[in-house]
């Protein structure tokens, strides 16, 4: 069981899609839950920490991409935890249905090639009700010191999440991705959104990027991240 302890209170289960598990004031809250079929793998990342399943109190939902809230019907039925989301994502979350099509491939012949590979591969999960909601500047009562950001671009109804602890903590969800370096995700519903969300995780002060895609940043996230030079889009012709 590949379980990493990040910090105290945040350990990572590495994968295609990484899962978090974090200590909060009330009980484990986990944050997505990968593909179909993990399941089994992010209880034992439960119990690598010492805790039960039953100790699950919360699931935190990016939003409503497959790969991000596969599991989240087996595990509240395994855990009897609180799911939480946008708003917006939240009907398609209780629907199972998780994308929005048509979806605008980053720039990059890489981008493009992955889009048309993983494109309505998976386009049913098992939905799974949404019990609270979580909108731009909440703090969630498991976790009052953190803050929910609305980072809609890639996803309607996507957050991310900022923890002010250990100089900060950024779940960027798929505002961004870190694979040989930050960039943007496969894809996105409305590029120039986008590109003004990351503007805004900008204007954060942190020390470690946490993303959903690739490995943590652990030191100098503020620096690291604003550095980046992330890929603009084509402008649109104005007709
Ligand atoms: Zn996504
Ligand atoms: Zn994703």
């Amino acid at each position: 069981m590949a379980l990493k302890q990040l910090t105290d209170e945040i350990s990572l289960i590495p994968g295609l899609v990484n899962v978090y598990i974090l200590q909060t004031d009330d009980g484990l809250a986990v944050l997505d839950t990968g593909f179909p079929g993990s399941t089994k793998k992010i209880l034992a990342g439960v119990r690598a920490l010492g805790r039960t399943p039953t100790d699950v109190r919360h699931i935190i939902l990016t939003h409503c991409h497959p790969d991000h809230i596969g599991n989240a019907a087996a595990l509240k039925r395994d855990t009897g935890a609180i799911v939480w989301a946008h708003p917006i994502d939240a009907p398609m979350i209780e629907a199972g249905t998780t994308m929005r099509p048509p979806m605008t491939p980053s720039p990059g012949l890489r981008n493009l090639l992955l889009g048309k590979l993983l494109a309505g591969r998976v386009s049913q999960v098992e939905p799974t009700k949404v019990d609270r909601l979580l909108e731009d500047g909440d703090s969630p009562p498991f976790a009052p010191d953190m803050t929910v950001i609305h980072v809609p671009g890639h996803c309607a109804g996507q957050i991310a999440l900022f923890w002010r602890r250990h100089g900060g903590v950024l779940f960027t969800a798929d505002a961004c991705i870190n694979r040989g370096g930050l960039k943007l995700a496969i894809g996105t519903e409305d590029p120039q959104l986008a590109l003004a969300s990351l503007a805004k995780l900008a204007t954060f002060d942190f020390d470690k990027v946490l993303v959903m895609h690739g490995n943590p940043i652990m030191a100098d996230g503020s620096e690291q991240f604003r550095r980046t030079e992330f890929d603009t889009f084509p402008k649109k012709r104005e007709i």
